[in-house]
């Protein structure tokens, strides 16, 4: 069941992680009734009612609001590792091993990761949009993970969230030109569609995960349109998803 629901709220979920009671790793769809579950502070976005689905959010999710941490995200390579709750500048990676603390990304279509050594209880949430999956930020938090923690990359799960296909993410050719052509088809006018879900396998493969440790969600958000946001189809109106982990006490 990749869905589950809690307090009128949706909430997608990797197989990967199912067996790891002190886990919890979810991501909102934009399901809330009769509105939009918009977590996302955007310029369209009323102040009032992010800040209430924010709330909703957390409570459904079983966080309390004051122990969060999350980054302003700004399509870095940057991941830092947080003991504290806060909002912290200039970072689309957290990692964190503190129990009880939740670590959040946001997203419309660029790749929510979730990371997870299963034996040392390390997690990590990232934001990998098209600069920062040029960048390398996955493989920036492994590293940051076996650097501060010890972890093995093969004791690391990672589960690759709702998030843009490539048959949806037609790129301009200077776009293009920054990636291997493996990971490129050409589309319709002149340009190509980029699938950045296998560019960002492939990183993590590269890091030492096995294959078997990595479950990346075939939804595309552009095309699922009950369940996502996506800066594809809406443009500048399009609110934002959360994705959230947490090691429970
Ligand atoms: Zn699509």
């Amino acid at each position: 069941m990749p869905y589950r629901s809690a307090e009128n709220l949706l909430f997608w979920e990797f197989e990967i992680f199912q067996q790891y009671e002190e886990l919890t790793c979810l991501f909102s769809t934009i399901r809330n009734g009769n509105s939009k579950l918009n977590l996302g502070f955007t310029k369209f976005a009323d102040a009032d009612e992010v800040r209430k689905n924010r709330d909703l959010f957390l409570k459904a999710a079983g966080a309390s609001g004051n122990n969060i941490a999350i980054g302003k995200q700004i399509h870095s390579r940057n991941v830092r590792n947080v003991t504290e709750p806060g909002l912290f500048d200039d970072t689309d990676g957290l990692v964190t091993s503190r129990s009880d603390l939740s670590i959040i990304v946001s997203s419309a279509d660029c790749l929510p990761l979730f990371l997870y050594d299963t034996v040392k209880k390390v997690c990590s949430v990232v934001h990998s949009g098209w600069r920062g999956t040029r960048d390398g930020i996955s493989e920036e938090a492994v590293r940051l993970m076996v650097e501060l923690y010890g972890s093995d990359p093969s004791d690391i799960k990672c589960g690759i969230g709702p998030s843009i296909e490539a048959s949806c993410y037609e790129v301009s050719n200077d776009v293009a030109n920054q990636f291997d052509r493996n990971f490129l088809t050409p589309s319709k006018n002149d340009k190509m569609q980029l699938n950045l879900k296998d560019v960002v396998r492939g990183q993590l493969e590269k890091s030492g995960l096995l294959p078997e440790n990595i479950e990346v969600c075939d939804i595309c958000n552009k095309c699922d349109e009950e369940n996502y946001f996506s800066y594809r189809r809406e443009g500048e109106k399009t609110g934002r998803m959360w994705g959230l982990m947490r090691i429970n006490q």
